[in-house]
Parts: structure tokens; C-alpha cells; sequence
């Protein structure tokens, strides 16, 4: 199946009489005839036993989620940030370090920075533009992971996940992409030697705003017998002395996740919000297409306007992406634009309330334009090194271009400009 028909057709199975839509599993728990039933489940998990665990709607968005990533398993969390911390928990333990490009989402590097490293796990942040020898230099013995983000927010710049693959490989190490803004239908980082793709469905893949949620998806191709990843390995005692590797072949990366991660930590979705987020899935190729056309017509404008200081969107030709972009992201650089306004900080603040079609919101990538200021709002606990790092200037917009006719969207640009 081609991605649009995935989009509507992967993950449910419909059989003779079932419902059409997908149905909503509304109950924690499920009930057997015996106890030795159940407890041949703790054993083995073939059937849902209890909804920490798995769901039939979670379940049906998962495999939805991990079709459109090219992908063999995935798990679904109640936010991007618990995507990220369990995407990096399942390959650490107090005593290693992950190797991460500065050009993050703001809260990942607060993550990765701050709260990784009371648990022990240090983050090396390197610049996504390093050479390989400068890599090679940052890396040490126990670094585990590489980590980055397809298409940075709020930067916009392009990660060369190949260059950063191959060097993970060469190091026996997987690398893992954020690649929220893209989504599936932009960029499949799989194709592209990613080893574990994880989203903040909050975003585009929801794409209404109406409730928050994560997923990292396993590509299943990387080798955990390697000798760097004993848990992999050898029994989990925690676990009734299960060999992830040997029970699990492909996917132990994400049933490690489920059993150990999940178990322990608890961050599930609700069946409800896998069905919404399900109805965002289906319409999310047709939308992608209209956000990335409003967008490039909107990114054209900003470059000519003479309110404008410089404006990043891969897409737009002539931005130091765009090169990259097109090997990456052919079909288009979704909807979000950063731009740098005339005037900085305040000329920033005053074009933002002057907008009146365009919200107002600490979101992203809604179905209605939205506008946000990183340095204010998302970027806020960054030290302005930080925010050089992540590549934010203080008066840089994020400006979300939505669904809208576009025509209205400039105009709306046009009275603001005018009018800070
Ligand atoms: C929003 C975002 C996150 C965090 O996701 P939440 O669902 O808000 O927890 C992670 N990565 C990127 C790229 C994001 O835009």
C-alpha cells in the first residue's frame, strides 16, 4: 500500500461485521475463564491482559503508526517528552552518555541536559554540522546512543540522518531521529539507516490540538547481540529471565520498552486519545500536502517582505537546507516557518499581538495557523549559548502556517507587519 492508503487503512483490521471505525476499548482490564490462563500471560504476552500493557485501540494506532514509518513495532506514550526519556531509558543506565545535535525541541534538551543527568546519564550536545572526525573525538566507550531531530523545532534545520547513521553504525551504536515535524508522510528516517524513530504525535500526526501523545517506532533492523547492549542479551531477572533478543528477534528494542519501561513508569494512552489520534492519521497525508503548499507561499512572501531580517524554511530555494531538504524532505518541509523580524525582541512581541487570524499558543504544527516566540516561551529556560546552540535568535518567530486559505493567512502577515 502507498502511505495515503496506509494512512486509512493499516493498523485495524476490519473482519466480517465488525465495526468500520475503529472502536474504542474503553476498560483497563480483560477477564479470563482460568487463572492458569492468565498466568501463562504474565509468561508470554499473547492476548491483552491489562491496558499499561497494551490495547486493542493503541494497539491498532501502533501498528497504524509503525506501517507509515516503514517500521516493525512500535509503542505509543502519553507525550512526546515520555517518547524521548523511554526511547533513551531502554539503552541506558546510570554510568553511560548519549551523543545528541544541539538543534533539539527546547524541552528535549532540558531533558537530555538537566534531568538525564540526576539519573546519571550524561548527554555530550554536538553541533549538527560536525564533521565526523569531530564526532569520532566527542564520542566515549560509553556512549550508547546517537540522538536527532529530522527537521529541528524551532531552527529548521535539516539533520543529515545518513551522515549521522553511518557514523552510529561504524560505532555499533543506533541512532535515534525526532521526527515529529516531518511525520511518516515527509520523511521516513528509517530508509535512511534510523534505528528508532520517535514522534510527539501532539503535533502534526494529531494535527487538531486536541490531545497530547508520543510513539517510538523500532526499525527492527539493528543488532543488539552486538556486545554493547548486555540487557538485550542476557535474562531479565525482572522478567522471568526472558532474552529479549532471542524471545523477541526484531522488535525486542520496543517489547524491552513495554516490559521493563512501560511497566515501571506507567506513561500509557488513554483508548481515547488513541482513537482521536487515530482520525488524525487518516486525513494526515492529505493535510501534509496543504500545510507544506501554504507554507512554501508564505515562506516567498516573508523572504520578499522588507519587515523580514532572514526566514527559515528548507523548502524555501536559497535556504541553507534546501539541498539537503530535497534529498530528505522532497514532497515539502511542513508548515512551520521561523523568521527573524525587523526590530528584534519587542518589534517580535508587538507583530505577535497584532495578528488576528493567527493564534497565539504554545503549539505547533495545529490545524489552525499559530504563531509562537521561542525565546520567550519554549526556549525560556535556555541560557542565550543555548539558544545560539539550538540556532534561535531573540526576535525569531515560529510562525505555524495551518489549513486556512492562504490568501487570508498573508493578509492577516500584511495588517501585522503594518501594524507593530
Ligand atoms: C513538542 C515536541 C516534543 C515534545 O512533545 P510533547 O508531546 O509536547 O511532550 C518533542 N519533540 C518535538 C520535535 C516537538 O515538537
Amino acid at each position: 500500500m502507498k502511505i495515503e492508503t496506509q494512512c486509512l487503512h493499516e493498523g485495524y483490521e476490519r473482519k466480517n461485521g465488525d465495526p468500520g471505525a475503529l472502536p474504542i476499548v474503553q476498560s483497563t482490564t480483560y477477564v479470563f475463564d482460568s487463572t492458569q490462563h492468565i498466568a501463562d500471560l504474565f509468561d508470554m504476552p499473547t492476548e491483552y491482559m491489562y491496558s499499561r500493557f497494551a490495547n486493542p485501540t493503541v494497539d491498532a494506532v501502533e501498528k497504524k503508526i509503525a506501517a507509515l514509518e516503514g517500521g516493525a513495532a512500535a509503542m505509543c506514550t502519553t507525550s512526546g517528552q515520555a517518547a524521548s526519556l523511554l526511547s533513551v531509558l531502554n539503552l541506558c543506565n546510570a554510568g553511560d552518555s548519549i551523543l545528541a545535535v544541539s538543534s533539539l525541541y527546547g524541552g528535549t534538551i532540558n531533558l537530555f541536559a538537566v534531568s538525564l543527568k540526576k539519573l546519571g546519564i550524561k548527554c555530550i550536545f554536538v553541533d549538527p554540522e560536525a564533521t565526523d572526525e569531530e564526532l569520532q573525538n566527542a564520542l566515549e566507550p560509553n556512549t550508547k546512543l546517537v540522538f536527532g531531530e529530522t527537521l529541528a523545532n524551532p531552527a529548521l534545520n535539516v539533520f543529515d540522518i545518513e551522515r549521522f547513521a553511518n557514523f552510529a553504525h561504524k560505532n555499533k551504536i543506533p541512532l535515534i531521529v525526532d521526527n515529529t515535524f516531518p511525520t511518516p508522510i515527509l520523511c521516513r528516517p528509517i530508509e535512511f539507516g534510523a534505528d528508532i524513530v520517535i514522534h510527539s504525535t501532539t503535533k502534526y500526526m494529531d494535527g487538531h490540538a486536541l490531545q497530547g501523545g508520543g510513539v517510538i517506532v523500532d526499525s527492527g533492523k539493528f543488532d543488539w547481540t552486538n556486545g554493547k547492549f548486555p540487557e538485550f542479551t542476557e535474562p531479565d531477572e525482572s522478567y522471568h529471565g526472558v532474552v529479549y533478543s532471542e524471545t523477541f528477534g526484531n522488535i525486542a528494542y520496543i517489547i524491552k520498552a513495554r516490559m521493563q519501561l512501560m511497566r515501571d513508569f506507567g506513561c500509557y494512552p488513554a483508548a481515547n486519545s488513541a482513537f482521536l489520534l487515530n482520525l488524525g492519521l487518516e486525513t494526515l497525508a492529505v493535510r501534509m500536502e496543504r500545510y507544506c503548499k501554504n507554507a512554501l507561499t508564505v515562506a516567498e512572501f516573508l523572504k520578499n517582505s522588507e519587515n523580514v531580517e532572514s526566514v527559515s524554511y528548507p523548502g524555501l530555494e536559497g535556504d541553507k537546507y534546501y539541498e539537503r531538504a530535497k534529498k530528505y524532505l522532497p514532497n515539502g518541509t511542513s508548515g512551520v516557518i521561523s523568521f527573524v523580524i525587523k526590530g528584534g525582541r519587542e518589534r517580535a512581541t508587538r507583530f505577535m499581538d497584532a495578528l488576528k487570524l493567527a493564534s497565539r499558543e504554545v503549539h505547533v504544527a495545529d490545524i489552525r495557523t499559530c504563531v509562537l516566540h521561542p525565546a520567550s516561551m519554549t526556549h525560556r529556560q535556555l541560557t542565550d549559548e543555548q539558544l545560539v546552540a539550538a540556532g534561535i535568535n531573540a526576535g525569531l518567530i515560529r510562525f505555524s502556517v495551518g489549513l486556512e486559505n492562504v490568501d487570508d493567512i498573508l493578509d492577516d502577515i500584511k495588517q501585522a507587519f503594518a501594524n507593530s
